[in-house]
């Protein structure tokens, strides 16, 4: 007998997500916070830390609910309290339950394209059909495709990214806001995952404070990207009556003890992250500049710690990205080479913001002579 045998074909036909080795990298490939948590915090800072985490009993299972790190993740994002906080091993495992929960037979999940991968991965874990609508050129969002698909296809889920992932922008809001009320009368779920929220310029365009107006709105959130990728802890912010639904697909214990006391030390720092992200910020329009100032590469605009640029040339052939990426790899400088995942994405490479020397590398080798 072979696994094939019995395992499913559209899982037999998969490849597992790809994470390219990246010791002795400067590591520019998976938008993570460059500055290190806890070292970069001051000392007094890493003792209390070590403190917290030796009151840690290995021996016993985390507290199933999280309640204590919950109640300061309310405090530090400032979630409505008639909101609830479910959390989860990442916010890719969110996109799992959810996925499970809604996974009726012939049930489909929808996203754009391109967005984040394991949209379209997790459905077909999941066993849901999944539709991609395509962004148009200038990765805005196609508001008509996307309101034909909802009343054509009738999704049970509908995930966007806000700002998107790998492209980077922020989507109007009026184009999310009739996706919202398409997919109401067509009883779709809205999950608006707002992974790169601290990087973006209108920290007020944040859905969280708009979730109580619909009836079919829920916020992902994640700490990864504000500096705490190690830990895996995402969140999802909704009503009760969803909420309740996806909370009997947790695994029991999903967050660990040394994330659940970590995380809760880290939501105390919460302002020190949010200046870390700030400095993001900052180093990224430095960054967008000088890429601007590079002949032969397309910058794409970002709201988020990464950058997506073109790599200008044939684009319907890939070489002038692979190039550029093998070049950057040589260098020991690692990006990630966007170029085959979407034909809207032909020579691209998706940089994250590193600290100002990282990025001044990341430059320099850019700059050089092909
Ligand atoms: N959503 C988006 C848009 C992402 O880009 C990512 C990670 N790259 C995630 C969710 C998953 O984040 P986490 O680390 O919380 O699983």
């Amino acid at each position: 007998m072979k696994p094939t045998d019995i395992i499913r074909p559209e899982i037999g036909a998969l490849s597992s997500y790809h994470v390219q080795p990246a010791a002795g990298f400067i590591k520019l490939d998976a938008m993570e916070n460059p500055y290190a948590f806890p070292q970069s915090l001051p000392e007094l800072l890493q003792a209390r830390l070590l403190e917290r985490l030796s009151t840690v009993s290995l021996n016993r299972y985390p507290a199933a609910d999280a309640p204590e790190l919950k109640a300061s993740i309310r405090y530090a994002m400032q979630i409505p309290a008639e909101l609830d906080i479910m959390l989860g091993n990442g916010s890719d495992e969110i996109i799992q339950l959810i996925a499970m929960a809604v996974a009726k037979p012939g049930a489909a999940l929808l996203s754009v394209e391109p967005a984040f991968v394991m949209f379209k991965m997790i459905a077909t874990f999941c066993g849901l059909h999944y539709i991609g609508v395509s962004l148009k050129a200038d990765f805005s969002l196609d508001a008509e495709a996307m309101v034909a698909a909802i009343a054509r296809e009738q999704p049970a889920v509908i995930f966007i990214a806000n700002p998107n992932n790998p492209t980077g922008n922020c989507f109007d809001r009026k184009s999310i806001a009739r996706i919202i009320s398409t997919a109401e009368k067509n009883g779709g779920l809205v999950v608006i995952d707002e992974a790169y929220f601290p990087f973006t310029t209108h920290a007020h365009e944040s859905y969280l404070h708009n979730i109580t107006e619909h009836e079919n709105v829920v916020l992902m959130r994640t700490v990864s990207k504000l500096g705490l990728a190690g830990l895996r802890l995402g969140m999802l912010v909704g009503r009760q009556a969803w909420l309740q639904e996806f909370d009997k697909l947790r695994l029991p214990y999903n967050i660990n003890a040394l994330t659940q006391a970590a995380a809760a030390f880290a939501m105390e720092q919460y302002g020190e992250l949010l200046k870390q992200c700030d400095v993001i910020k900052h180093e990224r329009i430095r960054l967008a500049i000088a890429l601007a100032n590079i002949s032969g590469i397309e910058t794409f605009p970002s709201e988020a710690n990464f950058i997506l640029i073109r790599v200008t040339g044939d684009t319907s052939v890939n070489t002038e990205a692979d190039k550029m990426f093998a070049k950057l790899r040589s260098r020991k400088i690692l990006v990630k080479n966007t170029s085959q995942s979407h034909p809207l994405l032909a020579n691209t490479l998706r940089l994250t913001v590193g600290t100002p020397t990282e990025n001044d590398a990341m430059i320099a080798a850019l700059n050089e002579n092909p």
